[in-house]
């Protein structure tokens, strides 16, 4: 067996390599995951990390293709999480030692927007004694308001790139200067630039996509130097300008296993980063994400949304766990993860040890823990 494990990282250094890894099948298929999970076990170890997820808003200025909250979908309730709804939900992940927490909406950069995120920020670091980290996944913004954010509390950022090859990111997205792909870019390597751990991801799956975008999509990450990771199976919305493409997609199953492929070969690429079991794959596949965890993937996001705005943040169709509170998330979340043989890291931070390696000049607020 161990000439087959020699092949299999050969294989992750060239972009043909990868391309076959990610179209893997069957018997290799499964050899790959295997892999992929001893090396996580021996460089990263069997702790799964929490993100308590917030998604406070669906108001976004922007109309990416795919996504089924787009600014020009009119066939949604729009809504608004007052803040102390928001901090009810931090202090739920806070007495929960969840150790972290995401803040996740639509895009908006208005003032009122940045000074709230910034006010939110102040205070979930302030009822959690600086012990919550804090992980904002709200898009595009300019390098101060991103500084801004730093110095408020938020010390990992997730922008997606979606696809780093330039042609197919306008294919799912307006070409026009809201969507400039040289701008999420440049977002990125200001958000590295200014402390971030800085984290990316890709959708897997899409219309018009080949296993060697996705292969020069890991080479992206590689090259960028990313801390960690969020990405899985694209979903299609019917209320998105994409759905017409529908008949052209791979079968939801391949797409599911192209996903934990993905994962899995990135995991051999960049053993010490940290890579989210993605929600998504759940709503392809009820173990989808414990399976993630099993070939590669360290960080879970459970949704702690208030549960009557839940069913409102559809950004592609089926979502699981719409419908539950927050507790019978953490619950459910318990057994699947010792099912999958990881154990959960209560009240740690779990930053990608990638990043330490490398860590900012600036410490984050609350230290490193
Ligand atoms: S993907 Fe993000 S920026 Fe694009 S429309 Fe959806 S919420 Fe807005």
């Amino acid at each position: 067996m161990k000439s087959d494990s020699n092949k299999i990282k050969k294989a992750t250094i060239s972009a043909e390599g990868l391309s076959r890894l990610i179209s893997l099948k069957g018997e290799a298929r499964q050899r790959l995951w295997e892999e992929a999970g001893k090396v996580q076990e021996k460089v990263v170890g069997k702790k799964v990390f929490f993100r308590g997820l917030i998604e406070f808003s669906n108001f976004c200025t922007k109309n990416c293709y795919y996504c089924g909250i787009r600014k020009d979908n009119r066939n949604i309730d729009r809504y608004d999480i007052p803040d102390d709804a928001i901090l009810s939900a931090a202090r739920f992940a806070y007495k929960n030692r969840y150790g972290s927490l995401v803040l996740q909406s639509g895009e908006r950069s208005d003032d009122r927007f940045v000074e709230r995120i910034s006010r939110l920020l102040y205070e979930i670091k302030k009822l959690s004694k600086g012990e919550l980290g804090i992980t904002i996944s709200l898009g595009e913004q300019t390098r101060e308001t991103y500084k801004e954010w730093f110095k408020a509390g938020a010390h990992r950022y997730l922008l997606r790139i979606e696809s780093s090859d330039e042609e197919l990111y306008y294919r799912i997205h307006p070409r026009d200067e809201k969507h400039d792909y040289q701008t999420r870019l440049k977002c990125l390597y200001t958000l590295k630039e200014l402390g971030y751990q800085t984290g990316t991801g890709v959708m897997i799956g899409l219309p018009f996509q080949t296993y060697e975008h996705l292969a020069k999509d890991l080479l992206f990450m590689k090259e960028f130097d990313v801390h960690m990771v969020g990405m899985g199976p694209y979903i299609e919305h019917h209320d998105t300008p994409l759905y017409r493409y529908r008949e052209q997609l791979w079968p939801l199953q391949r797409r599911f296993e192209v996903a934990l492929n993905m994962i899995a070969t990135l995991r051999l690429l960049m053993p010490d980063i940290n890579i989210a079991a993605a929600t998504a794959l759940q709503a392809i596949d009820p173990m989808g994400r414990e399976k993630a965890l099993k070939c590669g993937a360290n960080i879970i996001m459970p949704n702690i949304t208030p549960t009557a705005n839940r069913k409102n943040y559809l950004l592609y169709e089926n979502k699981p766990c719409t419908d539950e509170g927050a507790d019978d998330c953490t619950n459910c979340l318990n057994v699947r993860i010792a099912m999958a043989g990881r154990e959960v890291g209560y009240g740690e931070w779990g930053d990608s040890k990638h990043y330490r390696k490398k860590p900012p000049s600036i410490p984050p607020v609350g230290g490193r823990n």
